[in-house]
């Protein structure tokens, strides 16, 4: 999964200049392609990306866990480069047989966001969708979507 070439060269373009209703056009796009996907069918992100974990997370899933802080940081996180605290392993811990979250009300922020293509001033989140593409079938649906819509209506101009 990637956006091709194409896509690539578009969105850079809509990132240098954004169309003025584009968090409209994205949020629509991304209504529309989160109401046709099945994530309990997918859960690549689960699988393939941890999510950071801050603290207020930490305390969240370690009270619905019933673990105290340094039992679950010792059990279950780890520092990255970036200096995060991300989960140890990979798939997630809390990742079901079926793909369910087993910390659902208590899951990460960071897994609550994902993957970031309703939130506004989208402009500066291309950069961040174009690499959640190689994860995240919904997105490069939702880029390679929103280049469709963004050369068919509006008087955007490929440079
Ligand atoms: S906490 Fe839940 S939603 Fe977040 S990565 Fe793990 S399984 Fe997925
Ligand atoms: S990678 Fe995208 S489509 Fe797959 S489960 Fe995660 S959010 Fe849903």
């Amino acid at each position: 999964m990637s956006v091709n070439q194409y896509v690539r060269k578009i969105l850079k373009d809509i990132k240098k200049n954004p169309p003025e209703k584009l968090d409209l056009m994205v949020q629509e796009i991304h209504e529309k392609v989160f109401n046709e996907t099945d994530c309990l069918k997918c859960a690549q992100c689960c699988k393939k990306i941890s999510p950071i974990i801050y603290q207020h997370d930490l305390i969240r899933l370690a009270a619905a866990l019933k673990m105290n802080l340094d039992g679950f940081c010792e059990k279950y996180l780890k520092i990255d480069k970036d200096k995060d605290y991300v989960f140890k392993s990979s798939p997630c811990p809390f990742l079901a047989y079926d793909n369910r979250c087993e910390v659902y009300d208590a899951r990460p922020t960071a897994c609550r966001d994902y993957p970031h293509t309703d939130r506004r001033r989208f402009h500066q989140l291309i950069d961040l969708s174009i690499k959640n593409a190689d994860v995240c079938p919904a997105v490069q649906e939702i880029l390679e979507k929103l280049v469709s819509v963004a050369e068919k209506n509006l008087a955007f101009k490929r440079r």
